[in-house]
């Protein structure tokens, strides 16, 4: 007898989780017993309601994360992980290398910046000499060293001269 309990009325072929009002012509959640925006009885009782978004959702798998509350079926989550080093590659961009370099720069920069304070001439000649080392690391490091590992250049003959 468990058939004839299903509301048989239920066109579970329809994928649309929503239903135009036939009072007042809006959208409207489809298993829901009452019109949300005029009223309008949709359904006998809110337990008919339900019965019948259970026999819609387990009608298709794909509709098993829908709410009777929703307007639409949830879509699937996309995943959109993309790994940008790829693409740049691909599209030719020239991104720079992911490095701790840059830190060792602004901390060169910091001496150097300290050296432009006016203290005695020699703690500034000391502070301007650590701070550039320092940054030139951090310059050398990044751009010439990790830069050109990531990116390795492809033609070899624009390297050096060619001998005859
Ligand atoms: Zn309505």
């Amino acid at each position: 007898m468990a058939v004839a309990r299903k509301p048989r009325y239920v066109d579970v072929t329809n994928p649309s989780l929503s239903v135009e009002c036939p009072h007042c012509g809006l959208l409207t959640a489809r298993f829901i017993d009452h019109c949300r925006n005029c009223g309008y009885k949709l359904w006998p009782s809110s337990v008919m309601a339900a019965a019948a978004f259970k026999v819609w959702r387990d009608a298709d798998p794909s509709r098993a994360m829908a709410s009777r509350f929703d307007l639409e079926v949830p879509v699937e989550p996309l995943d959109a992980t993309i790994d940008y080093a790829a693409r740049a590659h691909e599209l030719g961009i020239h991104l720079f290398p992911n490095s701790n370099y840059p830190f060792i720069i602004c901390v060169g920069a910091l001496f150097l910046a300290l050296a432009a304070i006016p203290f005695s001439n020699i703690a500034r000649l000391v502070l301007a000499v650590i701070g550039g080392l320092i940054f030139l690391y951090g310059v050398v490091g990044w751009v010439l060293v990790e830069d050109v590992r990531m990116f390795p250049v492809d033609n070899p003959q624009s390297h050096g001269e060619v001998h005859h």
